[in-house]
């Protein structure tokens, strides 16, 4: 196992029953608050962008890292938010949960025609956030250059959601 695999399975602590019983919650505030492992995530997700225009971040905790991602790579950030939060014109996106449906939105004038943008999260696990999000950079005229999450949860197969994108994974589980 490679040093950075260890030091984000060290500080990723399993929270049973949450948000739901039978949901295992990935909470990754113990990373968060590590410099080292903060940094060293933040660092490696960066060398994922590829020289992208804009780093996507998915509402809540695809913020906290897809940020400083764009601060590093010089590129823009873009917030993918839960609908009603965005406050100027939006494209939103309706994908299903484990149980019922969520809305996505960004804004209708985030991308410059033909950005490269590169789309960062906490955790993948049935892969529709991910793939909704795709789907709304497509539709606003960018072009997705890769995605990345921390953890891939491999047993609920995200990740053949997403055929096309070039999809990096920190750690899987
Ligand atoms: P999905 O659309 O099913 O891939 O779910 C991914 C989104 O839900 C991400 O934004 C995650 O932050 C969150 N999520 C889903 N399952 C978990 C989990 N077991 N632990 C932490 N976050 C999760």
């Amino acid at each position: 196992m490679t040093d950075l695999k260890k030091l984000i399975l060290d500080r990723v602590r399993d929270i049973p029953d949450y948000p739901r019983p039978g949901v295992v919650f990935k909470d990754i505030s113990p990373l968060l608050a590590d410099p080292v492992a903060f940094s060293a995530v933040v660092e490696e997700l960066a060398g994922l962008c590829g020289g992208c225009d804009k780093v996507v971040g998915i509402e809540a905790r695809g913020f906290i890292l897809a940020a400083p991602v764009a601060y590093r790579e010089r590129a823009g950030f873009v917030p993918v938010r839960k609908k009603g939060k965005l406050p100027a014109e939006t494209l939103e996106a309706a994908y299903d949960l484990e149980y019922g449906s969520a809305v996505i939105e960004v804004h209708r004038d985030a991308f410059a025609a033909g950005d490269r943008v590169f789309i960062v999260d906490d955790v993948l696990a049935t892969g529709g956030t991910v793939q909704a999000t795709v789907e709304l950079v497509r539709r606003a005229g960018a072009s997705v250059v890769g995605a990345a999450v921390l953890m891939e949860l491999s047993f609920l197969n995200g990740r053949e959601r997403l055929e096309g994108v070039d999809l990096r994974s920190l750690v899987v589980v």
